[in-house]
């Protein structure tokens, strides 16, 4: 075990200079170029150090509606599947999404060190470099006498962080033939596990009125703009009304000119939830504004959207497994702890699909998703070091994790 970890320990240098280059390259979910470029580099860099088995999947398109309820398409990159002794008692599934939330125009594309510790950069934490503690932990665990005790999946996903339209199917069907998760988010800021997460919808508001001429003909025109607001204040008042239920409208728009009594606009809006009965709750007020907004003569609301993901509820077998990586932290050093986030992830779905998993055993650092995000540069070691522990320690007694798949 000590041989095991000292080697990656001695691979902080190159782990870094990778990460550069993977952060450098603009993966953002809609960059179909460059998440396909981060994903080609990613699976011929484990097919070279893993020697496993490779398939490359197209996922379905992401849809939006556009103001006039047209569907706008984007097609989204490439799903990566590699992988290793299938037919091996104990078959482990570990994920990691290869793109970012900053687009091909974003101004945040380079890497900068703030001291010799700290990277700034695009997707250091969220998470590229996730991904390299995935192929490292890997790489060491292939060194050990345990392998034959242990299958393994790797899903590289292209569209996490638009909540998975495209890979949510694969991640459900893999999910249902593997005993555990490992999934590489980065930790939580203080560096802790994320435990119970919120579940997350996400909505889209149509709203048809009557177009007329704003000086000659108003009274003739019904405004969907102001349908709108009546509706989003609706929406917006049922924050507080039940327990770790919260909607947000995040974007309103609609209308062409000034002038002109607007018959259409659009908001869109996403929900999070505490435990699966909180979307009911939520459909049955939305159903109750929807009625009202449609009682007004000459305006139509239409809904569209979902929960994509459930709440991540944590029970038995997701607890014996925290505990397990609470165990080879300390023995690491720093014994790792769990809480819960509103934040929801791939974790959620493997959790719907029955698949007990942990979700952060990627890296530490702080500011993602906004244009200082940052990696401390030691962790890529530390958890590297972690997921290895981890893989021989599932390996040492793999009956313990078996469950019951298809
Ligand atoms: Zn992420």
């Amino acid at each position: 075990m000590d041989a095991l970890l000292s080697s990656i320990t001695e691979r902080q240098p190159p782990l870094t200079e990778t990460l550069v280059k993977l952060a450098q390259i603009n993966s953002g979910t809609l960059n179909r170029a460059g998440v396909n470029q981060v994903g080609e580099l990613l699976s011929k860099m484990f097919c070279a150090r893993l020697n496993c088995h490779h398939q490359q999947h197209a996922v379905a398109a992401s849809t939006q509606l556009r103001t006039d309820g047209s569907a706008e398409e984007h097609r989204l990159g490439d799903l990566h599947i590699l992988s290793k002794r299938p037919d091996a008692p104990l078959q482990v599934l570990l994920t990691g999404h290869l793109d970012t939330v900053f687009p091909a125009d974003s101004a945040f594309q380079r890497c900068q060190w703030l001291d010799d510790q700290t990277l700034q950069g695009p997707g250091v934490s969220d998470m590229k470099g996730g991904l390299l503690v995935m192929l490292e932990a890997l790489s060491a665990f292939e060194q050990s006498p345990l392998t034959q005790r242990l299958g393994w999946t790797v899903i590289l996903n292209p569209d996490e962080e638009i909540g998975s339209p495209g890979s949510a199917a694969i991640l459900a069907q893999q999910a249902q033939q593997h005993d555990l998760g490992l999934i590489y988010e980065p930790a939580l800021p203080n560096g802790q596990l994320a435990g119970e997460r919120k579940g997350s919808g996400n909505f889209t508001a149509l709203f048809t009125g009557v177009e007329a001429h704003a000086g000659r003909e108003h009274h003739l025109g019904r405004n969907a703009i102001c349908a709108m607001a009546e509706f989003i204040t609706a929406v917006d008042q049922l924050n507080g009304r039940r327990d770790g239920v919260t909607l947000n409208i995040g974007v309103a728009d609609g209308g062409e000119t000034t002038n002109q009594v607007p018959d259409q606009a659009r908001c869109r809006f996403n929900i999070r939830t505490r435990i699966s009965a909180d979307e009911q709750w939520c459909q049955q007020q939305l159903q109750i504004i929807q009625q009202q907004i449609n009682s007004k003569e000459g305006i139509s609301l239409t809904l569209h959207g979902s929960f994509g993901r459930p709440p991540k509820q944590l029970d038995q077998a997701h607890l014996a497994l925290f505990q397990l990586v609470t165990e080879c932290s300390g023995l690491l050093g720093a014994p790792l702890a769990w809480e819960s986030t509103g934040g929801c992830c791939d974790g959620n779905n493997l959790s719907a699909a029955g698949l007990p998993n942990v979700d952060t055993l990627g890296v530490q650092g702080g500011h993602i998703h906004s244009h200082s995000e940052f990696i401390r540069l030691p962790s890529l070691v530390e958890r590297a070091q972690l997921s290895a522990m981890i893989l021989l320690r599932l390996a040492e007694q793999p009956d313990t994790w078996l469950r019951n798949r298809m």
